[in-house]
């Protein structure tokens, strides 16, 4: 063994005992640290011949990186959808370095970390009021949980077809039709060979919406009958957080055949509100459901889950199977999650998510969605007193989209988001609704208080003050 390896592996509780203080430190003074960073480190090219230690790449980190990372995970850093990590899931991730476990079968196979997996996804689809009839895993963020469902729907397409697409390859005429998709929902349709451009837009719900308009869906069904559709819908559009009708959607779905998949990244956890629940009703009829964690369910990086129908099984596991291991039997028993989604060698992401649920339970999810929709609510209302600032978009969930009032050019908006941002308090991400230059609030943090939402509002005045009237 490296002698420097066998060192460390004796001084372990100690360097354990620095990345703890460390980490309480930063912990301690994240609502203080700044949101935004614009010096660049130099970056080296050259690996030195021997190494330096736990300790000295600890003090290269300190020296070099540390003062630049910002408090993405604190309380104001309100851009894109960003969530923080609570005490639980930290926990939960620390130990799933530590265990370094690789879930794969439930047993028999070594590993058994797959049933931590397995547990972590029945309790989400209780917390969702999901029924027990989805079949879910863990991947790195919303784009693979999308990618996984679509990559299902696109082997339900091919069977409508007569071609097995994961042996045969992608088929000619296939169709997609959405209203407001996800980027990343574009992104894994081009991952997937279905191709960008086969994307039909439906028209959105007349007024301040960007639903789908559900007539307008049906029309399209009644006019290609013949032609096997993937519907991608909405649970929380990026920027109005708007929901498509999905007990209107379950309707259609029995009278037409086509793959329902739903993009719920974070607007999912309105199942978890009992004054927002209504937005998801239906949503259970779906084939499958994307689901982010490491947004609203504040665990940290890489980890998000889906949901496919368990009826789907085998087309999933025709999608997905491991060309080394051929699958045999049915696809729920023998199991392993290798035939089931795309890596084949994943970290147990689910234990950081299955401490969450253990550690919070129901009342303590709830209650930080609840929260974060009061401080979105709170923050629109104070938009909408305002004499600069008007919302765009009425506040349905957690994120407020809004603007300047009476903004003359529409530089303006890009001026004062960015004199914003710099001040290092607080972080929006800018944004572009029915044409109209905005900026977006998103609250997904757990340490999120109305203080910092009254913080905010004062400092908006201040800038916008300085801006438009110079003091
Ligand atoms: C964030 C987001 C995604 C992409 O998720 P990643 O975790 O960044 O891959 C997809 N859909 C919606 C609605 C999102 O908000």
């Amino acid at each position: 063994m490296n002698a420097l390896l066998k060192k460390e592996s004796e001084e372990v509780s100690s360097l354990f005992e620095l990345i703890s203080t460390q980490s309480t430190a930063y912990l301690s003074e994240l609502h203080e640290r700044q949101t935004t960073q614009s010096q660049v480190p130099l970056l080296r090219t050259k690996l030195d011949q021997s190494g330096v230690g736990t300790l000295g790449a600890l003090t290269q980190f300190n020296e070099r990186f540390e003062s630049l990372m910002v408090g993405s995970s604190g309380p104001r850093y309100w851009g894109f959808v960003t969530g923080g990590t609570t005490p639980a899931a930290i926990a939960g991730d620390w130990l799933s370095t530590v265990y370094d476990q690789n879930p794969q079968g439930l047993q028999g196979q070594g590993d058994v970390s797959a049933n931590v997996e397995i547990e972590a996804v029945q309790l989400l689809l209780d917390l969702f009021h999901l029924p027990p009839d989805f079949f879910g895993g863990f991947v790195t963020g919303a784009t693979m949980s999308n990618f996984t469902c679509l990559a299902v729907a696109r082997q339900w397409v091919g069977k409508q077809l007569g071609i097995d697409i994961a042996k045969q390859g992608v088929a000619k005429g296939i169709k997609v039709v959405t209203a407001t998709p996800h980027s990343s929902s574009i992104k894994s349709l081009a991952l997937l060979g279905i191709g960008s451009s086969n994307v039909v837009k439906i028209n959105i719900e007349v007024g301040n919406r960007e639903a789908i308009d559900v007539v307008a869906l049906e029309h399209y069904l009644q006019k290609n009958p013949t032609e096997p559709v993937i519907l991608i819908s909405s649970a929380g559009t990026v920027n109005t957080v708007d929901f498509d009708d999905f007990k209107a959607i379950a309707k259609l779905k029995e009278k037409y055949s086509f793959w329902w998949h739903i993009d719920a990244a974070f607007g999912g956890f309105a199942a978890c509100s009992s004054h927002h629940q209504h937005l998801v009703e239906g949503w259970e009829h779906a084939d499958s459901i994307t689901i982010d964690c490491h947004k609203w369910f504040n665990v940290p990086y890489e980890s998000a889950v889906f949901f496919v129908k368990q009826k789907h099984s085998l087309l999933q596991v025709e999608t997905f199977q491991n060309s080394n291991a051929p699958y045999l039997g049915n696809p729920l028993e023998n199991f392993n999650y290798l035939n089931f989604l795309p890596e084949n060698s994943r970290r147990l992401k689910a234990l950081s998510v299955w401490f969450s649920l253990i550690a919070y339970g129901q009342e303590g999810i709830r209650s930080i969605v609840d929260d974060n929709i009061n401080h979105a609510v709170q923050f629109g209302k104070g938009i909408e007193r305002s004499l600069d600032f008007e919302l765009l978009a009425p506040v349905r969930l957690n994120t407020v989209c809004f603007t300047l009032r009476k903004e003359t050019n529409p530089d303006e908006v890009t001026v004062f988001l960015k004199t914003l941002n710099a001040t290092g308090k607080v972080f929006m991400t800018p944004t572009l609704y029915k044409d109209r230059k905005g900026i977006r609030a998103a609250f997904v943090n757990w340490r999120t208080t109305t203080d910092d939402v009254n913080l905010v509002l004062g400092l908006m005045n201040e800038v916008i003050n300085q801006l438009r009237n110079g003091h």
